[in-house]
């Protein structure tokens, strides 16, 4: 009887847990109970799903619409609750197109200077949406009802999101990668959103505005809460050994352009001649020109 009474339990804490979630498909992996995360192949830009009581955050929307229309489904597998927030960790496409799928009744948080880099971005332009509806099909279909959405709200440097059970930090992260960088941090469940600062064995793509020293200091900053599970905007989500990882890379990168500089080369020489071992295998080799670039003006104190 009492077996009986035990398995009929079980069954029933079975059928109301959340799906695990190799139920929402091989490209999903959950990292803490109620967060998944999903990228549907590898360096393609992740949006995570966060599960409240009391909602559904999201964290980017994915690399396309049709990524955001994946995560979606998913949502309604989990709950039945609506989103209620995204947060945007930067204002790119392959991180902010696919709001509309979510958004109304979803309200959007990104850092001050959002709207106005999605306002200036070639990338949300009618004719480059239009390209790359017809890239397919199934990707015009994804595009159906599409339209801009801008953060609602704009917060400067530090805002908490209190919902249900769950608190969530953002920070202002400076320079590191857009004109509005959001780092996000989950204090009891000690899961860190990184933005694009930081990547797994892959290249970040440094744009003139992207400062190394700015950024060690994000990294700094992030290693000092101490994360359990570190999510990057891009990459599959690990440990803080993503954040060691990659500010030995900037310590050695600094150090080679530092000793170049020293014994007068170019920086046309320096772009020929530096390697750093360890990144033969990185994705996105031909950013390691800009990265170099964003060494140089560190050195130069520019
Ligand atoms: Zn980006």
């Amino acid at each position: 009887m009492k077996t009986k009474l035990a398995l009929c339990l079980a069954a029933i804490i079975y059928l109301s847990a959340p799906a695990p979630a190799q139920e929402l498909g091989p490209a999903f992996k959950k990292v803490k109970d109620g967060i998944f995360v999903y990228a549907a192949v590898l360096n393609e830009a992740n949006s995570t799903i966060i599960l409240p009581q009391e909602g559904v955050v999201l964290v980017d929307t994915g690399q396309s619409p049709r990524d955001s229309h994946v995560v979606m489904a998913a949502i309604k597998k989990l709950t039945s609750q609506p989103v209620r927030f995204i947060i945007h960790s930067e204002p790119h496409p392959d991180h902010a197109m696919g709001d509309f799928v979510f958004s109304p009744p979803a309200i959007v948080i990104g850092h001050a200077g959002s709207t106005a880099s999605m306002k200036a971005s070639e990338s949300f332009s009618p004719a480059r949406i239009e390209k790359q509806m017809s890239a397919s099909r199934e990707m015009r279909d994804a595009f159906q009802g599409f339209r801009l959405v801008t953060p609602h709200i704009e917060y400067r440097d530090r805002m908490s999101l209190n919902i249900g059970e769950r608190t969530l930090e953002l920070y202002y992260l400076k320079n590191v990668h857009s004109e509005a960088d959001t780092a996000i941090w989950l204090p009891k469940e000690r899961v860190l959103f990184t933005a694009a600062s930081v990547g797994v064995k892959r290249f970040g793509n440094h744009r003139p505005l992207v400062s190394i020293p700015d950024t060690l200091s994000g990294i700094k900053m992030m290693k000092a809460l101490n994360p359990e599970v570190v999510i990057p905007g891009h990459g599959n989500p690990g440990t803080a050994k993503i954040l060691d990882d990659m500010e030995s890379y900037y310590a050695k990168l600094m150090d080679g352009v530092r000793q170049m500089v020293s014994q007068g080369k170019s920086l046309d020489e320096i772009k020929k001649q530096l390697k750093i071992p360890g990144t033969e295998d990185w994705e996105g080799q031909d950013r390691f020109a800009n990265n170099i670039e964003a060494a140089y003006r560190a050195v130069a104190g520019k």
